[in-house]
C-alpha cells in the first residue's frame, strides 16, 4: 500500500510533539481547518468536499466548514479541487489524467486536487430517461439521414442508465451529508439532478488517499464494509506528491448504474474506480459493430453486408444480424459511421467489435477463413482508413470466443487499433499451465498491436446465476493480482461484467474480496498481495483475522482448474469436489466462532449466509449421484470388439441428438479394444459431399466427436474433421490424445478411423496431459462414452446426432452410453 500512503501522517495525542510545519486539522475533536471549494465547480468537487467532511467527522467528531471564500481566521485551508486559490498557488490539474491526483501543503494550507469534470450529455442525442429514448433516437435518425443511403442504429440508447438520479436524490443525500447539501449541490441549468457515472472525480481520489492514511478503509459497500478508527486529532506532515494510477481504465460494468443504491455507487468511487470515459468515451463497446447493421433500412438496402449462413443472409441474429467481413460495402459503411461519430461528437474512440454469438459467413470470399483473420482483418482495414483521416482517434475491437487468438495472417495491426482481450479465466491465473497459455496469448497480441492499445475485459459473473445460495465461491484476489502485476505497462486497464442482479451486487460479502484487491492493484500493481490481504483480514475480521486469511487462501487455491468444459469457452472454477466445499464451510465456522457476536462476526456470517449450508451441499450431492446412477442404469450399451480388425465388429447407429429418433442421413460406428489402444471407425453417409464444411478449428465445420470417461478420469473429448484434424481436451484444453487418425471421402460418405492410445493408472498420473488413462472396460468397471456427429454442410441449422442423445451439446457426461469390451 506504500504508493497509496506516500506520506506519513501521525495522529498526536500530545500537541507538544507537533512540529512547526505540521498541519493540525483537528485538535482533540475540535475543527482547526476549513474546506475551501470554488464557487463554480464540477459536481465531483462538491462530492469530494462532502466526503472529506463526512469522514473527518466520523474519525474525530469535528465538523469542518465547507466555504467558497476562505475565512480571515487562522483556520487551515483545505483546498479541494481547482479554485482561484489553487491557481494562485500554482497547483493545477493539468496532466492529472485518468483520476491522478496531487496532495500538496504549505504554511496553513493543504491542497487535494485532481481533474474534476462534469460529463456533458448535451453534446450527444443522449436520453435522460428510458421514456426519452424514442425522441432522442428520432433526433439521431434525422441528424444521420444524409450520412448513409440507408440508416444507422442508435448507439446512445442505454445512456440514461449511467445517470444516478433517484426521485429522492436530495433527501438521501441530505440525510447522509447534512442540511446544507442542497445549497452546496448547485445544479447547472439544463443538467439533471444527481450525477453521471462518467463524471470525472480526480480530487476525490486525493481525499480518499488522505483518509486512508488515517486508517479509513472501504472494503465492502455500506457501513458494515467500512473501517473508521477513532482519531480525535488529525495532523498532516508537509507533503508534495502526485499519484498516478498504474491503469488508466478501472471499470466495473454496471448493467444499470442508475438503479444501484448509493452505498454501491460511492463504494466504487472510494476505491478509485472509473468508467474510462476520458480514455475511450461512451462508445467503447463491446459489440459496437451492431449499430452499423441494426437499422431495418440497412437490412433492406444492403443484404450483402450480412453473412451468408445456410444459403440465406442473416439479418436477424440478435436484432443486428451477422456481418460478412469481406463485403466491400460494409467496410465503407463502417468507416463512414465512425467518421461521422468522430466529427460530430468528438469521442476519443469507437468500437467495431461484432455481435455476440458470432457465426462465420459462408460466402465464397469468407469460406474456410480463420475467424480471427476475418474479424481482425476487417477491424484493421477500417482502423487504417480512420487513421488516415483522424490520426488521433482510436478504434477498438474484441479478442473474444472464436477470434480471441491473434490473426495468423496479420503481422502488425493499424497503430490506432486497440484490442479488448476478453475472458481469459482470471480466477485460474495461479495455475501454471493456464498462466502459460495466457502469456502466450498476450505475447501474440503484443507482437501485433501498437504499444498502449491493449485493454482487458474480464467478466466476473460466476455468482450471477440463480438467486439462491452458492455452492462454492469464486474468490480470486491472488489470481487477479498476478494478472494485474504482469500486465502493468502493457494493458490500459480493466472492464467487465460483475455478478449483479436487479441493480444489486450479488453476494457482496463474497465478491468484495476480489473486487477490493483488483481496485488496489489497478492503482498500484507493484504492491504485495499478501501484505494487502493480511491488512484486510486484520482490520476487517479482528480476532478471526488469521482464520479468515486461511479460509480465503483455501477458497482460491482449490478452485477447479482441470475439470473444465470447453462448452461455450468457459471454465467452471466452482466445480470442486464435495469434500473441498465442506472443508471451506468448516474454516468459515471456525472463524465465526473466533469473531463471536461482533461486527467482525457479522461480516463472516454474511459470507456464510450467501453459501449453501453443509446439509444442503450433502443433499445436493446425493441427489446428483442418484440422478447419475438412474441415468446410467438406462444408458445404451456398446461392446468393443476384441482387437484392431473391426470388419466383423457390431455396427451402432447414431440417433438425432434432440429427438432420439432415427436420422435420415445415417452415421454408424464400430469400436474395438486393442489392449494399448481403443479404436473407432465412424462412417458418415453424406448425400451432399460437395457442401461438406471443413473448418480449421474443427468445431465450426462438419466433424465427429468422441467422449470417453474411464474409471480414472471424468472424461476425455476429441473432435475430428473430414481432413483428419483433431481438436482434443480432457475436456478442457492442454491435453492431447496422441491419436492416429485416418480419413477417407467417397461419393456419398466420409469415414474416420481413429486409434487412441490407452495407458495404465501409473503412467496416466505421471503424464496426465497425454493419452487416455484406463484399463479394459468390464462389467465391474465399465467406461462411459459417446460418439456424436456435427453435420453442417449447407443446413440452416447444423444437425447433431449421437449414440446416446444428450438433448444439448456433447459435454453431458450424465447422458453418456456404457462401453464394455468383449
Ligand atoms: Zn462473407
Amino acid at each position: 500500500m506504500l504508493k497509496l500512503i506516500p506520506f506519513v501522517v501521525i495522529a498526536f495525542s500530545c500537541i507538544a510533539r507537533l512540529s512547526a510545519s505540521d498541519l493540525l486539522l483537528v485538535e482533540d475533536g475540535h475543527a482547526r481547518a476549513e474546506i475551501v471549494v470554488a464557487a463554480e465547480r464540477p459536481r465531483m468537487t462538491t462530492l469530494a468536499a462532502l466526503e472529506m467532511r463526512h469522514f473527518v467527522q466520523k474519525l474525530s467528531g469535528a465538523k469542518l466548514p465547507i466555504v467558497t471564500t476562505p475565512s480571515k481566521t487562522d483556520a487551515i485551508k483545505i483546498y479541494i479541487g481547482r479554485s482561484p486559490a489553487t491557481d494562485r498557488l500554482g497547483i493545477a490539474d493539468e496532466g492529472l489524467k485518468y483520476g491522478a491526483y496531487r496532495i500538496a501543503s504549505g504554511p496553513n494550507w493543504l491542497v487535494l486536487l485532481g481533474h474534476d469534470e462534469d460529463f456533458d450529455h448535451t453534446k450527444m442525442p443522449w436520453p435522460l430517461k428510458r421514456n426519452a429514448v424514442p425522441e432522442e433516437e428520432a433526433k439521431w435518425l434525422q441528424a444521420t439521414a444524409g450520412q448513409t443511403d440507408a440508416a444507422w442504429g442508435y448507439p446512445f440508447n442505454s445512456g440514461f442508465k449511467s445517470l444516478w438520479s433517484p426521485g429522492d436524490f436530495k433527501e438521501q443525500m441530505t440525510a447522509r451529508y447534512g442540511d446544507d447539501f442542497s445549497a452546496l449541490w448547485s445544479k447547472r441549468p439544463g443538467s439533471p439532478e444527481g450525477f453521471w457515472e462518467h463524471d470525472l472525480g480526480g480530487s476525490s481520489n486525493a481525499v480518499y488517499a488522505l483518509l486512508r492514511s488515517w486508517g479509513v478503509r472501504w472494503y465492502m459497500p455500506g457501513e458494515v464494509g467500512e473501517v473508521v478508527p477513532t482519531k480525535k486529532t488529525l495532523v498532516v506532515q508537509p507533503i508534495n506528491k502526485t499519484i498516478r494510477p498504474d491503469y488508466a481504465m478501472r471499470d466495473w460494468n454496471w448493467y444499470n448504474f442508475s438503479g444501484f443504491a448509493y452505498d454501491d455507487v460511492i463504494w466504487a468511487r472510494r476505491l478509485g474506480m472509473n468508467t474510462g470515459h476520458d480514455l475511450v468515451g461512451p462508445l467503447k463497446g463491446p459489440h459496437g459493430m451492431v449499430h452499423v447493421m441494426s437499422a431495418p433500412a440497412m437490412k433492406e438496402k444492403h443484404t450483402d453486408y450480412y453473412a451468408l449462413i445456410g444459403g440465406k443472409r442473416d439479418i436477424d441474429h440478435r436484432r443486428g444480424g451477422t456481418p460478412c467481413f469481406t463485403a466491400p460495402g460494409l467496410e465503407k459503411e463502417t468507416v463512414q459511421f465512425l467518421r461521422y461519430l468522430f466529427d460530430t461528437y468528438d469521442v476519443p474512440s469507437v468500437d467495431v467489435w461484432p455481435c455476440d454469438g458470432l457465426q462465420l459467413c459462408q460466402c465464397e470470399k469468407c469460406q474456410g477463413k480463420n475467424a480471427s483473420d476475418l474479424v481482425w482483418g476487417f477491424a484493421d482495414r477500417v482502423a487504417r482508413q480512420i487513421h488516415s483521416s483522424h490520426p488521433t482517434k482510436r478504434v477498438t475491437c474484441g479478442a473474444y470466443t472464436s477470434y480471441r487468438a491473434p490473426p495468423p495472417s496479420i503481422d502488425k495491426l493499424s497503430p490506432n487499433l486497440a484490442v479488448w482481450i476478453s475472458n481469459c479465466g482470471r480466477p485460474l491465473m495461479l495455475d501454471d499451465v493456464h498462466w502459460k497459455g495466457y502469456q502466450e496469448l498476450m505475447n501474440g497480441w503484443r507482437a501485433r498491436v501498437a504499444p498502449g492499445n491493449i485493454l482487458r475485459l474480464e467478466n466476473n459473473r460466476y455468482h450471477i446465476f440463480g438467486d439462491g445460495p452458492i455452492g462454492y465461491p469464486v474468490i480470486h484476489p491472488r489470481s487477479a493480482a498476478r494478472d494485474l502485476k504482469a500486465m502493468k505497462g502493457i494493458s490500459l486497464g480493466d472492464t467487465g461484467e460483475q455478478s449483479q442482479a436487479q441493480s444489486k451486487w450479488r453476494t457482496p460479502a463474497i465478491e468484495h474480496i476480489t473486487l477490493y484487491v483488483e481496485s488496489q492493484f489497478l492503482w498500484n500493481a507493484d504492491q504485495d498481495v499478501d501484505t494487502l490481504l493480511d491488512e484486510y483480514c486484520r482490520l476487517f475480521y479482528g480476532p478471526a483475522a488469521k482464520a479468515m486469511y486461511d479460509a480465503i487462501h483455501f477458497a482460491e487455491h482449490n478452485l477447479a482448474v482441470k475439470d473444465q468444459s470447453r462448452n461455450g469457452g468457459r471454465a467452471n472454477p466452482m466445480n470442486v469436489p464435495l469434500t473441498v466445499s465442506l472443508r471451506l464451510r468448516e474454516k468459515l465456522e471456525q472463524a465465526q466462532q473466533l469473531a463471536g457476536d461482533t461486527i467482525y462476526g457479522r461480516r463472516i456470517a454474511a459470507i456464510q449466509a450467501d453459501l449453501k449450508s453443509k446439509e444442503q451441499l450433502i443433499a445436493d450431492d446425493q441427489q446428483q449421484r442418484q440422478a447419475l446412477a438412474d441415468a446410467r442404469a438406462k444408458a445404451p450399451v456398446a461392446r468393443a470388439h476384441a482387437g484392431d480388425d473391426l470388419s466383423t465388429a457390431t455396427k451402432y447407429i447414431l440417433k438425432d441428438n434432440t429427438t432420439g429418433e432415427k436420422s435420415d442421413v445415417t452415421t454408424q460406428f464400430r469400436v474395438g479394444w486393442a489392449g494399448e489402444a481403443i479404436v473407432f471407425e465412424v462412417v458418415c453417409s453424406e448425400p451432399r459431399m460437395k457442401q461438406l464444411q471443413v473448418a480449421q478449428n474443427v468445431f465450426d465445420g462438419d466433424n465427429i466427436a468422441i467422449s470417453l470417461e474411464t474409471p480414472l478420469h471424468s472424461y476425455y473429448h476429441l473432435e475430428i474433421n473430414p481432413d483428419g484434424i483433431v481438436a482434443d481436451g480432457n475436456p478442457g484444453p492442454d491435453w492431447q490424445s496422441l491419436a492416429e487418425v485416418k480419413t477417407e471421402r467417397g461419393d456419398d460418405f466420409w469415414r474416420v478411423r481413429v486409434r487412441i492410445p490407452v495407458v495404465t493408472a501409473d503412467e496416466a498420473s505421471s503424464d496426465p496431459r497425454h493419452r487416455i488413462g484406463g484399463a479394459k472396460p468390464t462389467a465391474e468397471a465399465p467406461w462411459y462414452f459417446n460418439v456424436g456427429r456435427y453435420r453442417v454442410v449447407d443446413l440452416d441449422k447444423p444437425e447433431l446426432q449421437a449414440f446416446s442423445p444428450t438433448k444439448r451439446g456433447w459435454h453431458q457426461p450424465a447422458r453418456f452410453g456404457k462401453l464394455l469390451a468383449e
